[in-house]
């Protein structure tokens, strides 16, 4: 099925519970500090009920039943087209500023399911239960958070030293028991289940079986609590003023496990610390992953260049030599990132039960590259916004007792005061509020530690063999020319 917006926000009110500011919040739908953004993300299940969109964002799934198009197994370089088309849709509508938004656990979930074999390794059982959850979250449309991370309380030692991680405790003819924290689980207050996976590397050992699990659980499950960070709008902060942070904030929470039972269906790796550390890279599934957010960082690039150019026409600094170098550098970004996602698709690779993987080589050079270039893309705008940045009232001051000094001295130079005011807002919100500082973290760091992995892209890269080859065979020729070219100096000169 496709959810509408209306679906999914009731879908919300249940027995959750989140915590915030020291207080539960008993409506994530109600409360001022999520309401905007939990119809944020209804209308991204609206739009799948678009006349026009519809087509362009759903699929006939296995019993003809129309589908979100992020739930689809690709068996094609086509199919490929038509996810990355439908995820930058949506990315699209909110400037690629939600990287947590329902797709991108839909790409996961989906590539888990179709390695289903991979988890059938810990057990026949564990193969079938992935493929099962899967189906039922597409037949259901859900929303999920997921967690990877244990508590960051001391990383000098193993995980099983920490004393804070969520582990297995016990188990039962129900299910097993988990205790312990994960962190971070962004959009879990707007979410209809956790999805709790290893992800960073585990020792295989008998210590490490407890931390060696994956399983996925609804938001309110007994004894399943998140706290929250606080919300970044302040309290009365209007969307007008806040464009992103009020509306786009997907909030980041700590998930505690106050002794959980996950019943057993819902379990997808159980003690199985090698079964853990190669589940994102040997189903494949990181490579669809990181098409999914590869669309996300080109929506967000383009949002931003779009933001930089209209800012420079604004305020007339568009003909001035270096303010279109800071531009070419936004371009190259985006067309480097769009080039990336169009190789991944045309060099896809087969996967796992007949589907294809995106090429992983050019997406890999977007995930590692990315951190660096988007704290560049934001340091553009600043750099071309300048004082206009907060040369900027609130929206109430063009009704005020001051609406006229505002309309005469806030105009730019082809554009009114209420325009310049509007542009230089999102531009404040993408570049210098909390938000935006939270979104350059977020780029950093969302797809694991940046450095951790720019030494893992260096040690698999696949072409080191034969690109180091070509050089010894380069110098081979150069040897023989040397020798070839002495020998025929030798014998001209014994000639004459
Ligand atoms: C805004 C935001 C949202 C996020 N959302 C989610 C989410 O929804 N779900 C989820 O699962 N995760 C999420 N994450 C977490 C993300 O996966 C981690 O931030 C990332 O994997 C890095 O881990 P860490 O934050 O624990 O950093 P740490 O591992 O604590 O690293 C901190 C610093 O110490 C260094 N360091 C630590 N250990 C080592 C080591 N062994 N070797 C070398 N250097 C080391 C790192 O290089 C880094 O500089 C989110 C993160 C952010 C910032």
């Amino acid at each position: 099925m496709i959810r509408t917006g209306r679906q999914f926000l009731d879908s919300l009110r249940d027995d959750r519970e989140i915590w915030i500011d020291g207080e539960r919040v008993m409506d994530v739908t109600r409360d001022p500090r999520f309401r905007p953004v939990a119809e944020s993300i209804a209308e991204l299940y609206d739009l799948q009920h678009h006349p026009e969109l519809q087509p362009k964002l759903t699929y006939a799934g296995g019993d003809g039943e129309l589908t979100g198009l992020s739930y689809i197994e690709p068996k094609s370089a086509a199919d490929l087209v038509r996810r990355r088309e439908m995820v930058k849709l949506w990315m699209d509508w909110t400037g690629g500023m939600m990287g947590r938004s329902p797709d991108f656990m839909n790409v996961h979930m989906t590539g888990f399911g179709s390695a289903h074999d991979y988890f059938a390794r810990g057990g026949e059982r564990f193969g079938r239960n992935i493929r099962n959850y899967c189906d039922y979250l597409r037949k259901h449309d859900l929303a999920l958070t997921h967690t990877l991370i244990n508590p960051q309380t001391d990383r000098s030692k193993p995980v099983h030293e920490q004393g804070t991680a969520a582990a297995i405790t016990k188990e039962t003819d129900a299910g097993i028991v988990v205790h312990g924290a994960r962190m971070i689980a962004t959009l879990a207050p707007f979410s209809n289940e956790i999805a709790v996976f290893p992800s960073t590397f585990l020792q295989i050992s008998e210590e490490a079986k407890p931390y060696a699990f994956a399983f996925s659980i609804p938001m309110a499950t007994k004894g399943l609590r998140f706290i929250c960070r606080p919300a970044i709008t302040p309290p009365g902060g209007r969307v007008e003023d806040y464009p992103f942070s009020a509306r786009l904030d997907e909030m980041d929470c700590v998930a505690i496990f106050d002794n959980v039972l996950v019943p057993w269906e819902r379990v997808f790796i159980y003690q199985e610390p090698k079964l853990g550390n190669g589940m994102f890279v040997e189903t494949g599934t990181m490579n669809q992953i990181m098409h999914q957010f590869a669309t996300k960082n080109l929506a967000k690039a383009e949002f931003l260049l779009g933001v930089a150019l209209n800012m420079a026409d604004a305020v007339g600094i568009n003909g001035f030599q270096h303010v279109q170098n800071y531009l070419h550098e936004m371009i190259n970004t985006v067309e480097l990132v769009r080039s990336c996602i169009r190789a991944s698709e045309v060099d896809c690779v087969p996967g796992p039960n007949g589907t294809v993987l995106p090429n992983d080589q050019p997406l890999l050079t977007v995930r590692t590259l990315f951190p660096q270039l988007y704290p560049k893309l934001v340091e553009t705008i600043q750099i071309l916004g300048a004082s206009g940045l907060v040369m900027v009232p609130s929206h109430d001051e063009l009704s005020g007792e001051r609406a006229a000094d505002v309309k005469k001295y806030y105009q730019g130079a082809n554009i009114s005061a209420e325009k310049r005011i509007q542009l230089f807002r999102i531009a404040w919100d993408v570049s210098c509020s909390s938000f935006a500082g939270r979104q350059t973290l977020y780029e950093r760091y969302f797809s694991g530690d940046p450095w951790r992995l720019a030494m893992l892209r260096y040690q698999s890269y696949p072409r080191q063999k034969e690109l180091k080859e070509r050089v010894w065979d380069f110098a081979k020729r150069t040897a023989e020319w040397e020798t070839k070219h002495r020998a025929e100096e030798k014998s001209h000169v014994t000639a004459s």
